[in-house]
């Protein structure tokens, strides 16, 4: 009988499978079950709501079985968290080709995709879950101190030094701001209602102090802004009463966002109503609830727009506050942008995303020798490196050792075959799986998040995502997959994933090569057709081949 049980993947260099690119695979989809990395490992869930990494246990022991006695020239073919087939192939082919959560158009809704899931038929893959190379919370601490990057580069000359960001919320996702504000050098002021989520930041470290009063807390953010001192403040309250009150005290702010969860309005508190009574009043008059809470995200997010009219930096980060405001019937909630077009599209641009790896020996000491290389590699890259230094000091590594960093074309194949030389040297203990979120320059079509508001319009074209899995195949990825409903939901994306491991050998050198040179590619010319100057430079500075910019 085949159920729920601990997995874990096994460290060291004794192999169960017939080879590295097929036990990369094997560690990874047991990896993203391990209970310290999933989030509800008994049902296979790894993150991200219901995102899987089996439709099943009868098919994971499948899969686990597959990949044990695959050879070097066959490839196993996943639907949706099933093991289907196993073809012959050949060696540069990848070992795993995943296709996950994919519904036919008019089919593409949530109602459809549950009635298929409960008749045994699909899962719902998220982005990283089903295409096993999830890291735990390292991804969200890195992507809220990317963002926070680049507007210190954007607006402050590279540092938030000397600078004071205003944000709410501080749950499972939020409370990475104030780390990310304060790896960057900033001071951070960060509201939350509920006195359990400051406390809990604290002890986690994310958080350094919690101030007794609005008036403490904007004399501790100043007298540490003024010694260009990085320190992030928690501060108990309703955004929709500190925002306005802060606003019309003209407090010296320079950067604003939010994430309160804006995106269900059951779970922002309204004005008026006391933090312990919220779970009732919610579930006693949902409908008046929801009235009252998006009467009161209007008035958060007017203060955001008064404190932009006043010269901050603001922006949404991505909790549909804006929208959510709108509806409640004030009219400027969109005179912000969304964090996407406004920080990240460029980094997109240079085919910049999120670069992954992960350490299949189970040994810290080879993350820690990775990082080195990488900071030998980019020398003049300072956000990176500060990065890479703070993360090995404070990240805690979930499962198999891993490390997250951004790598645009031009970078990502250098660190591959530098990371493929290590193994073959012997200097790192086994091979390493060379992954990337889904949430990527070149493989992903996303009209609320990672494609809002393309400068052609093109938010919505799903070609790129397709191209970009075919890309990785032809390039000799270990796995491929491709998703549909990742991150937004059914209906709103379609993306696609790769890993290639660096397993020391020549083969794998050529491999990761042109893999981590082409999939990053796909991210600079899917920007040069939709019109960005900045990719447009980067093809014609690093020779990305576009046949209408040629002749
Ligand atoms: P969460 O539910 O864990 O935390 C939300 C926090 O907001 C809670 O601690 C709650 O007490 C607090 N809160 C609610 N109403 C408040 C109010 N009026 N004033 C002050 N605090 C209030 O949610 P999370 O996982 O941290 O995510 C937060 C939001 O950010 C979500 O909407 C999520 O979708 C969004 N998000 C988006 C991205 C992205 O687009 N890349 C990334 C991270 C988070």
């Amino acid at each position: 009988m085949s159920g729920p049980r601990p997995v874990r993947a096994p460290r060291g260099t004794e192999l169960s499978a017939l080879g590295w690119q097929q036990e990369a695979a094997l560690r990874m989809l047991q990896n993203n079950l391990d209970p310290e990395v999933a989030e509800h490992p008994d049902k296979l869930v790894v993150y991200g709501g219901t995102g899987k990494a089996a439709r099943d246990w009868r098919s994971f022991d499948a899969m686990v079985r597959t990949l044990r006695t695959l050879k070097q020239d066959e490839t196993m073919l996943v639907q949706s968290g099933r093991p289907v087939g196993v073809m012959q192939t050949h060696e540069w082919a990848p070992r795993v080709l995943i296709a996950n959560s994919n519904l036919v158009g008019d089919w593409a809704n949530w109602e459809e995709f549950r009635r298929l899931e409960a008749l045994g038929l699909t899962m719902y893959g998220q982005m990283t879950a089903g295409s096993w190379i999830y890291i735990g919370t390292q991804g969200i601490l890195q992507g809220t101190y990317e963002t926070f990057s680049a507007v210190a580069a954007k607006k402050f000359g590279g540092t938030l030094a000397g600078t004071i960001t205003l944000t709410a919320g501080l749950g499972g996702m939020g409370g990475a701001q104030p780390l990310a504000v304060t790896m960057n050098d900033g001071v951070a002021i960060c509201i939350d209602c509920d006195p359990r989520a400051i406390e809990r930041r604290i002890e986690h470290r994310y958080l350094d102090v919690r101030a007794d009063s609005l008036e403490h807390a904007l004399q501790l953010a100043v007298e540490a802004r003024d010694a260009r001192r990085p320190l992030s403040i928690g501060l108990l309250g309703n955004a929709a009463e500190l925002l306005p009150r802060m606003l019309a005290e003209s407090a010296p702010i320079d950067i604003v966002t939010d994430q309160t969860s804006a995106h269900d309005p059951l779970a922002y508190l309204p004005v008026g109503v006391a933090f312990e009574d919220m779970a009732d009043a919610a579930a006693k008059d949902p409908a008046g609830f929801t009235d009252r809470a998006r009467e009161s995200m209007a008035r958060h997010v007017e203060a955001m727009v008064g404190f932009m009219d006043a010269g901050a930096e603001v922006f949404d980060y991505g909790n549909s506050i804006r929208g959510e405001a709108q509806l409640a019937g004030y009219e400027r909630a969109f005179a912000f942008p969304g964090f996407v077009p406004a920080y990240i599209r460029p980094l997109f641009s240079e085919g910049k995303g999120p670069f992954r790896w992960a350490a299949l020996s189970g040994e810290a000491s080879d993350i820690a020798k990775t990082d080195k290389a990488i900071l030998e590699l980019f020398p003049e890259n300072e956000s990176l490196a500060r990065w890479i230094r703070m993360a090995g000091e404070r990240v805690h590594f979930q499962g198999l050792p891993a490390r997250i960093c951004w790598l645009g074309y031009g970078e990502r194949d250098k660190a591959g075959e530098r990371f493929n030389d290590m193994v073959a040297s012997g200097e790192l203990a086994a091979p390493l799986a060379i992954g990337r979120d889904h949430l990527d320059s070149g493989s992903v079509a996303s009209p609320y998040r990672e494609t809002e508001a393309m400068l052609d319009g093109s938010d919505a074209i799903a070609d790129w995502p397709l191209l970009n899995a075919m890309v990785n195949v032809a390039s000799g990825a270990s796995w491929v997959s491709l998703h549909h409903g990742g991150g937004v939901g059914m209906g709103r994306s379609i993306h696609a994933g790769q890993v290639t491991v660096a397993d020391g050998t020549k083969l794998g050198g050529e491999k990761i090569r042109r893999v981590l040179t082409n999939d990053p590619g796909m991210g600079v010319i899917r920007h040069v057709d939709a019109g960005y100057d900045i990719a447009k430079s980067v093809a014609d500075e690093r020779g990305v081949r576009v046949p209408m910019r040629e002749g």
